[in-house]
């Protein structure tokens, strides 16, 4: 039986991880749930699966759920505040962490899981993009076990030749006959959008991705491909590359999930029903396969099956991130602080669909010659993006 810690169990992972766990009883049991400040959601979810321990964030609604377990009789302890959620990250009876909080707060918990040797499922990408040389040398120092649910490095981690896959921090993927990975990208909603009507994008209207069913940050990263500028970095990160040897692909039927090219010609690719519970089985299960409640593709049914190049002028947001994984990781730290800022100011409407990408293209500009090594570092100098952007908000941009 393998314990499993889910973070921000509440979000739109953390419940497509309870689906898949809930198929196999016999294989995991749920050590703990965490979420920040939705009591309802937590309690019924504490209330169907029994986890040891919960954590919310939030101080007041640590009390409520507490409150609320008791009187149904439910044996849940409740932790509360970040303490609480790193120190179920890290409790010694964990096997695997699934790391699913949104944003930069999810970096301090699921450091805490890798700290102890955990297996970590990742899909908090911001983490990475924060602070990815720092994390990959806890990964390595501490013997952790680092897997990608992102569905798209999840498919090239699929597509790595076993010996790399034990390996992917350490070795170079060129030593393995590997000359590019290619991730693919639906190109959100806005994909055939004409460019003079961005500026009146409403936040409704670039939540309703196409293809995926996401939290809001991550649906609107989607809008602006800066979801894939993340992915890119993260992509760096994760499989010891360099920018040179990854490219984008817009696909817009998010059939493959990403793909691995080798200097012989060859090309592997990953395919599936967009529905992250298929990546989250798959890690889970590494290196063994368990079913999950996803459909098989019907190929039968398959029409259109395209391949386009991002444009620059509809994804800037894209070509920021790309420039910012070049620059280092300054610049990838202030621009995924930038980017939170905007996309929440943008969700509550004090902010043009169009003005995420000034607001980066600033903070960036701002901050590209910064350097950061140490996590103090990093955590300061995400502080001081967010206060900079938040400036940048005050004055209008
Ligand atoms: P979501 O908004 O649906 O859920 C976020 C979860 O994190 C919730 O449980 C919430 O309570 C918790 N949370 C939010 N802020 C927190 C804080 N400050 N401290 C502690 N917990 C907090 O998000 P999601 O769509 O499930 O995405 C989670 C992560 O996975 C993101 O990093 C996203 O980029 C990544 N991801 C998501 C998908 C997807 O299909 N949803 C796919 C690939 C990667
Ligand atoms: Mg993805």
């Amino acid at each position: 039986m393998r314990q499993v810690v889910i973070l921000g169990s509440t979000g739109s992972i953390g419940i497509s991880t309870l689906s898949v766990l809930a198929a196999h009883p016999q294989q995991y049991q749920v050590l703990a749930l965490t979420a920040a400040t939705q009591t309802e959601k937590l309690l019924q979810q504490c209330l169907t699966v029994k986890p040891r321990f919960a954590a919310m964030l939030d101080a007041q609604a640590a009390k409520t759920l507490a409150a609320a377990l008791k009187q149904a009789g439910s044996r849940t302890e409740v932790l509360t505040g970040i303490d609480g959620l790193c120190q179920l990250a890290a409790h010694p009876d964990a096997d695997i962490v699934m790391a699913a909080i949104v944003g930069s707060a999810g970096l301090l918990p699921t450091l805490a899981a890798v700290e102890q040797g955990k297996t970590v499922l990742l899909a908090n990408k911001e983490a990475l993009v924060m602070s990815g040389e720092l994390f990959i040398s806890k990964v390595k120092q501490h013997g952790a076990t680092l897997l990608p649910i992102d569905s798209e490095h999840n498919a090239i981690f699929q597509c790595l030749p076993a010996a790399l896959q034990q390996h992917t921090h350490d070795q170079s993927i060129n030593d393995f006959g590997i000359s590019k990975l290619l991730l693919t990208g639906s190109g959100g909603p806005f994909l055939h959008t004409p460019l003079a009507e961005f500026d009146r994008i409403t936040p409704e209207q670039a939540v309703a991705h196409p293809n995926w069913s996401m939290g809001h940050k991550i649906s609107v990263d989607s809008a602006t491909m800066m979801n894939k500028g993340l992915e890119f970095i993260e992509a760096r990160w994760l499989f010891n590359c360099q920018a040179d040897d990854i490219d984008v692909v817009i696909h817009p039927q998010s059939i493959i999930h990403s793909m691995v090219q080798y200097s012989d010609g060859s090309v592997l690719a990953q395919l599936g029903q967009p529905d992250m519970r298929t990546p989250i089985a798959h890690a889970l299960a590494f290196p063994n396969r368990i079913a999950s409640p996803v459909a098989p593709l019907n190929f039968k049914q398959m029409r259109d099956f395209t391949f386009t190049e991002p444009e620059p002028e509809r994804y800037p947001n894209l070509y920021l991130a790309i420039a910012a994984c070049a620059a280092g990781q300054g610049a990838t730290t202030a621009l995924n602080a930038a980017n939170e800022v905007a996309v929440q100011a943008f969700l509550a409407q004090q902010l043009r669909f169009t003005d995420i990408a000034r607001l980066n293209a600033q903070c960036l500009d701002h901050f590209s010659g910064f350097h950061v090594s140490t996590l103090d570092d990093i955590l300061a100098l995400d502080l001081q993006a967010r206060h900079y952007a938040q400036s940048l908000l005050r004055k209008g941009l």
